[in-house]
Protein backbone atom coordinates (compact mmCIF):
# COMPACT_ATOMS: atom_id res chain seq x y z
CA UNK A 1 0.00 0.00 0.00
CA UNK A 2 1.53 2.99 -1.04
CA UNK A 3 1.02 6.69 0.44
CA UNK A 4 -0.48 8.87 -2.72
CA UNK A 5 -0.33 12.62 -2.76
CA UNK A 6 -4.15 13.31 -2.51
CA UNK A 7 -5.39 16.15 -4.31
CA UNK A 8 -5.96 19.55 -2.25
CA UNK A 9 -9.11 20.38 -1.43
CA UNK A 10 -8.75 23.58 -3.53
CA UNK A 11 -8.40 21.91 -6.59
CA UNK A 12 -11.88 20.37 -6.66
CA UNK A 13 -13.95 21.32 -9.51
CA UNK A 14 -17.25 23.07 -9.57
CA UNK A 15 -20.54 21.42 -11.66
CA UNK A 16 -21.28 24.47 -14.70
CA UNK A 17 -24.25 25.92 -15.17
CA UNK A 18 -25.49 29.70 -16.06
CA UNK A 19 -27.17 31.32 -19.33
CA UNK A 20 -24.39 31.83 -21.38
CA UNK A 21 -22.63 28.54 -20.93
CA UNK A 22 -26.06 26.41 -21.69
CA UNK A 23 -26.60 28.51 -24.64
CA UNK A 24 -22.88 28.46 -25.64
CA UNK A 25 -22.94 24.50 -25.03
CA UNK A 26 -26.23 24.08 -26.75
CA UNK A 27 -24.98 25.83 -29.88
CA UNK A 28 -22.02 23.79 -29.92
CA UNK A 29 -24.10 20.62 -30.66
CA UNK A 30 -24.26 20.12 -34.24
CA UNK A 31 -21.10 22.06 -35.11
CA UNK A 32 -18.32 20.37 -36.37
CA UNK A 33 -15.65 22.13 -33.47
CA UNK A 34 -13.85 19.75 -31.18
CA UNK A 35 -12.76 22.22 -27.93
CA UNK A 36 -10.23 21.89 -25.78
CA UNK A 37 -12.12 22.42 -23.04
CA UNK A 38 -14.64 19.42 -23.41
CA UNK A 39 -12.13 17.65 -24.39
CA UNK A 40 -9.57 17.97 -21.51
CA UNK A 41 -12.28 18.14 -19.13
CA UNK A 42 -11.76 21.58 -18.05
CA UNK A 43 -12.63 22.29 -14.37
CA UNK A 44 -12.69 26.35 -15.86
CA UNK A 45 -15.50 25.61 -18.22
CA UNK A 46 -18.51 27.28 -16.14
CA UNK A 47 -16.03 30.28 -16.21
CA UNK A 48 -14.96 30.22 -19.28
CA UNK A 49 -18.08 29.85 -21.31
CA UNK A 50 -19.91 31.95 -19.14
CA UNK A 51 -17.86 35.11 -19.43
CA UNK A 52 -18.41 36.46 -16.01
CA UNK A 53 -18.68 40.11 -15.48
CA UNK A 54 -18.09 41.20 -18.81
CA UNK A 55 -19.95 38.52 -20.79
CA UNK A 56 -17.16 37.81 -22.60
CA UNK A 57 -16.88 33.96 -23.50
CA UNK A 58 -13.97 32.16 -23.95
CA UNK A 59 -13.01 28.95 -25.66
CA UNK A 60 -10.22 27.21 -26.80
CA UNK A 61 -9.86 24.92 -30.00
CA UNK A 62 -6.80 22.93 -31.43
CA UNK A 63 -5.85 22.96 -34.85
CA UNK A 64 -3.04 20.78 -37.28
CA UNK A 65 -4.47 17.53 -35.23
CA UNK A 66 -4.00 15.42 -32.47
CA UNK A 67 -0.34 14.58 -32.98
CA UNK A 68 2.37 16.22 -31.70
CA UNK A 69 6.52 16.15 -33.17
CA UNK A 70 7.67 16.60 -29.44
CA UNK A 71 7.30 15.57 -26.11
CA UNK A 72 7.63 17.77 -23.33
CA UNK A 73 7.25 15.83 -19.93
CA UNK A 74 4.06 17.46 -18.82
CA UNK A 75 2.03 16.95 -21.90
CA UNK A 76 -0.91 14.23 -22.56
CA UNK A 77 -1.25 14.76 -26.30
CA UNK A 78 0.43 12.25 -28.17
CA UNK A 79 3.69 11.85 -30.15
CA UNK A 80 4.85 10.77 -33.63
CA UNK A 81 7.77 12.15 -35.02
CA UNK A 82 5.22 11.94 -38.91
CA UNK A 83 1.69 12.72 -37.72
CA UNK A 84 -0.73 13.01 -40.39
CA UNK A 85 -0.98 15.90 -42.72
CA UNK A 86 -2.98 18.49 -41.79
CA UNK A 87 -6.27 19.19 -43.23
CA UNK A 88 -6.38 22.24 -45.82
CA UNK A 89 -9.66 22.42 -44.96
CA UNK A 90 -9.19 23.44 -41.41
CA UNK A 91 -8.31 27.19 -41.60
CA UNK A 92 -11.86 27.93 -43.26
CA UNK A 93 -14.04 25.44 -41.97
CA UNK A 94 -12.79 26.37 -38.17
CA UNK A 95 -13.82 29.82 -39.29
CA UNK A 96 -16.97 28.92 -40.23
CA UNK A 97 -18.02 26.94 -36.94
CA UNK A 98 -16.68 29.74 -34.84
CA UNK A 99 -18.60 32.53 -36.47
CA UNK A 100 -21.75 30.54 -35.95
CA UNK A 101 -20.86 29.43 -32.45
CA UNK A 102 -21.45 33.12 -31.11
CA UNK A 103 -18.34 33.35 -28.94
CA UNK A 104 -16.01 36.30 -27.78
CA UNK A 105 -12.48 35.05 -27.47
CA UNK A 106 -11.08 32.26 -29.30
CA UNK A 107 -7.83 30.90 -28.03
CA UNK A 108 -6.45 29.13 -31.32
CA UNK A 109 -3.68 26.84 -29.67
CA UNK A 110 -2.09 23.57 -32.01
CA UNK A 111 0.16 20.85 -31.59
CA UNK A 112 4.38 21.37 -32.90
CA UNK A 113 4.71 20.46 -36.20
CA UNK A 114 8.62 20.20 -36.39
CA UNK A 115 7.63 17.51 -39.15
CA UNK A 116 6.28 20.49 -41.76
CA UNK A 117 8.74 22.68 -43.98
CA UNK A 118 6.79 26.06 -42.63
CA UNK A 119 5.89 24.08 -38.82
CA UNK A 120 2.39 24.72 -39.67
CA UNK A 121 3.11 28.94 -39.22
CA UNK A 122 1.21 29.28 -42.51
CA UNK A 123 -1.72 27.04 -41.51
CA UNK A 124 -2.20 29.04 -38.09
CA UNK A 125 -1.86 32.43 -40.03
CA UNK A 126 -4.65 31.21 -42.38
CA UNK A 127 -6.86 30.41 -39.59
CA UNK A 128 -6.42 33.71 -37.35
CA UNK A 129 -7.28 35.82 -41.17
CA UNK A 130 -10.19 33.60 -41.92
CA UNK A 131 -11.56 33.95 -38.43
CA UNK A 132 -11.03 38.12 -38.25
CA UNK A 133 -12.37 37.88 -41.87
CA UNK A 134 -15.65 35.93 -40.85
CA UNK A 135 -16.21 37.62 -37.57
CA UNK A 136 -14.47 40.96 -36.98
CA UNK A 137 -15.61 41.46 -33.15
CA UNK A 138 -14.24 38.03 -32.28
CA UNK A 139 -10.56 38.25 -30.08
CA UNK A 140 -8.41 35.95 -31.67
CA UNK A 141 -5.76 35.01 -29.21
CA UNK A 142 -2.71 32.74 -31.11
CA UNK A 143 -1.32 30.31 -28.87
CA UNK A 144 1.53 29.12 -31.06
CA UNK A 145 4.89 26.81 -31.00
CA UNK A 146 8.35 28.41 -30.62
CA UNK A 147 8.77 27.25 -34.67
CA UNK A 148 11.90 26.29 -34.06
CA UNK A 149 12.55 30.11 -33.12
CA UNK A 150 12.82 31.09 -36.98
CA UNK A 151 11.64 34.22 -37.52
CA UNK A 152 9.51 34.20 -41.14
CA UNK A 153 8.07 31.82 -39.24
CA UNK A 154 7.19 34.18 -35.97
CA UNK A 155 6.22 37.19 -38.65
CA UNK A 156 3.79 34.99 -40.65
CA UNK A 157 1.50 34.70 -37.69
CA UNK A 158 2.16 37.90 -36.19
CA UNK A 159 1.35 39.51 -39.24
CA UNK A 160 -1.82 37.78 -39.22
CA UNK A 161 -3.06 39.71 -36.67
CA UNK A 162 -4.36 37.70 -33.42
CA UNK A 163 -5.26 40.43 -30.64
CA UNK A 164 -2.80 38.40 -28.92
CA UNK A 165 -0.23 36.11 -29.80
CA UNK A 166 0.75 33.87 -27.09
CA UNK A 167 3.76 30.95 -26.33
CA UNK A 168 4.00 30.01 -23.08
CA UNK A 169 7.47 29.53 -21.23
CA UNK A 170 5.86 26.18 -19.21
CA UNK A 171 8.05 26.60 -16.34
CA UNK A 172 11.28 28.47 -15.05
CA UNK A 173 14.42 29.03 -16.89
CA UNK A 174 16.62 26.21 -15.05
CA UNK A 175 13.73 23.96 -14.97
CA UNK A 176 13.46 23.76 -19.14
CA UNK A 177 15.16 20.86 -19.88
CA UNK A 178 13.48 18.67 -17.10
CA UNK A 179 10.49 19.89 -18.54
CA UNK A 180 9.96 20.22 -22.23
CA UNK A 181 10.90 18.37 -25.10
CA UNK A 182 14.65 19.05 -26.41
CA UNK A 183 13.85 20.88 -28.70
CA UNK A 184 12.33 23.84 -26.45
CA UNK A 185 14.15 26.39 -24.29
CA UNK A 186 14.00 29.40 -22.71
CA UNK A 187 15.87 31.70 -24.21
CA UNK A 188 14.61 30.64 -27.95
CA UNK A 189 10.95 31.08 -26.64
CA UNK A 190 11.88 34.79 -25.27
CA UNK A 191 12.99 35.63 -28.29
CA UNK A 192 9.79 34.23 -30.46
CA UNK A 193 7.26 36.55 -28.02
CA UNK A 194 10.35 39.41 -28.47
CA UNK A 195 10.07 39.07 -32.44
CA UNK A 196 6.32 38.97 -32.12
CA UNK A 197 5.79 41.88 -30.64
CA UNK A 198 8.22 43.54 -33.04
CA UNK A 199 6.55 42.25 -35.88
CA UNK A 200 2.73 42.47 -34.96
CA UNK A 201 0.68 45.17 -35.37
CA UNK A 202 0.62 47.63 -32.84
CA UNK A 203 -1.73 46.90 -29.84
CA UNK A 204 -1.50 43.62 -30.08
CA UNK A 205 -0.72 41.78 -27.02
CA UNK A 206 2.27 38.88 -25.96
CA UNK A 207 1.87 36.71 -23.50
CA UNK A 208 3.17 33.59 -22.02
CA UNK A 209 2.26 31.38 -19.46
CA UNK A 210 3.61 28.43 -16.66
CA UNK A 211 2.92 25.90 -14.75
CA UNK A 212 3.97 25.52 -10.69
CA UNK A 213 4.66 22.47 -8.81
CA UNK A 214 7.42 21.49 -11.64
CA UNK A 215 10.45 21.89 -8.49
CA UNK A 216 10.97 25.10 -8.72
CA UNK A 217 12.27 27.99 -6.18
CA UNK A 218 10.32 30.84 -5.42
CA UNK A 219 13.82 32.96 -6.91
CA UNK A 220 13.80 30.98 -10.11
CA UNK A 221 10.04 32.37 -10.37
CA UNK A 222 10.98 35.97 -9.84
CA UNK A 223 14.17 35.64 -12.40
CA UNK A 224 11.83 34.26 -15.13
CA UNK A 225 9.36 37.20 -14.61
CA UNK A 226 11.71 39.24 -14.84
CA UNK A 227 13.30 37.96 -17.78
CA UNK A 228 9.56 37.76 -19.57
CA UNK A 229 8.77 41.24 -18.21
CA UNK A 230 12.36 42.87 -19.95
CA UNK A 231 10.96 40.91 -23.19
CA UNK A 232 7.89 42.93 -23.01
CA UNK A 233 5.45 40.72 -22.95
CA UNK A 234 2.48 41.85 -21.47
CA UNK A 235 0.29 39.17 -20.06
CA UNK A 236 1.57 36.60 -17.74
CA UNK A 237 -0.18 33.58 -16.10
CA UNK A 238 0.48 31.03 -13.28
CA UNK A 239 -1.37 27.65 -12.91
CA UNK A 240 -1.13 24.42 -10.95
CA UNK A 241 1.09 21.47 -12.98
CA UNK A 242 -1.17 18.33 -12.76
CA UNK A 243 -0.01 15.02 -13.98
CA UNK A 244 -1.71 13.51 -16.60
CA UNK A 245 -0.97 9.91 -16.18
CA UNK A 246 1.88 8.02 -14.32
CA UNK A 247 4.17 7.88 -17.04
CA UNK A 248 4.21 11.74 -16.77
CA UNK A 249 6.41 13.83 -14.98
CA UNK A 250 5.56 14.23 -10.95
CA UNK A 251 3.69 16.98 -9.34
CA UNK A 252 6.49 18.22 -6.82
CA UNK A 253 4.18 20.16 -4.59
CA UNK A 254 1.02 21.87 -4.78
CA UNK A 255 1.29 25.01 -4.42
CA UNK A 256 -1.86 27.31 -1.90
CA UNK A 257 -4.78 29.99 -3.00
CA UNK A 258 -2.73 32.50 -1.21
CA UNK A 259 0.84 31.71 -2.89
CA UNK A 260 -0.88 32.23 -6.30
CA UNK A 261 -2.63 35.53 -5.05
CA UNK A 262 1.26 36.45 -4.62
CA UNK A 263 2.34 35.98 -7.65
CA UNK A 264 -0.25 37.80 -9.38
CA UNK A 265 0.33 40.81 -7.03
CA UNK A 266 3.75 40.84 -7.95
CA UNK A 267 3.56 40.29 -11.59
CA UNK A 268 1.18 43.53 -11.29
CA UNK A 269 3.47 45.15 -9.35
CA UNK A 270 5.98 44.09 -12.05
CA UNK A 271 3.96 46.16 -14.94
CA UNK A 272 2.25 43.51 -16.79
CA UNK A 273 -1.01 44.71 -18.12
CA UNK A 274 -3.04 41.67 -16.40
CA UNK A 275 -1.66 38.34 -14.94
CA UNK A 276 -4.21 35.33 -14.05
CA UNK A 277 -2.55 32.93 -11.18
CA UNK A 278 -4.72 30.55 -9.11
CA UNK A 279 -4.84 26.65 -8.64
CA UNK A 280 -7.13 26.02 -11.66
CA UNK A 281 -5.74 28.37 -13.77
CA UNK A 282 -4.53 27.51 -17.33
CA UNK A 283 -2.95 29.75 -19.88
CA UNK A 284 -6.64 30.49 -21.57
CA UNK A 285 -8.29 30.87 -18.20
CA UNK A 286 -11.02 33.51 -18.59
CA UNK A 287 -9.12 34.72 -21.33
CA UNK A 288 -11.61 37.23 -22.71
CA UNK A 289 -12.78 38.79 -19.52
CA UNK A 290 -9.23 39.51 -18.28
CA UNK A 291 -8.71 40.65 -21.77
CA UNK A 292 -12.09 43.10 -21.72
CA UNK A 293 -10.82 44.17 -18.24
CA UNK A 294 -7.27 45.19 -18.87
CA UNK A 295 -8.21 46.63 -21.96
CA UNK A 296 -10.95 49.33 -19.98
CA UNK A 297 -8.27 50.28 -17.31
FE1 LIG B 1 -11.43 26.16 -22.10
FE2 LIG B 1 -9.06 27.17 -21.39
FE3 LIG B 1 -11.24 27.94 -20.14
FE4 LIG B 1 -10.33 25.51 -19.77
S1 LIG B 1 -9.31 27.39 -19.17
S2 LIG B 1 -12.47 26.06 -20.14
S3 LIG B 1 -9.53 25.02 -21.79
S4 LIG B 1 -10.78 28.29 -22.30
FE1 LIG C 1 2.42 18.95 -25.65
FE2 LIG C 1 2.93 21.31 -26.82
FE3 LIG C 1 4.93 19.82 -25.81
FE4 LIG C 1 3.60 19.06 -28.01
S1 LIG C 1 4.92 20.88 -27.77
S2 LIG C 1 4.19 17.75 -26.30
S3 LIG C 1 1.52 19.72 -27.55
S4 LIG C 1 3.26 20.80 -24.65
Amino acid sequence: HKMRKRKPDWMKMEIPGGENYTRIKAKLRGLKLHTVCEEAKCPNIGECWGGGETGTATATIMILGDTCTRACRFCAVKTSRSPPPPDPEEPRNVAEAVAAWGLHYIVLTSVDRDDLPDQGSRHIAETVSNLKKRCPDLLVEALVPDFQGRPEFVEEVAKSAPDVFAHNIETVEELQGVVRDRRANFAQSLKVLTMAKEMAPPGTLTKTSIMLGCGETPDQIVRSMEKVREAGVDVMTFGQYMRPTKGHMPVSHFVTPEAFDGWQKLGEEMGFRYVAAGPLVRSSYKAGEFYIKAMIE
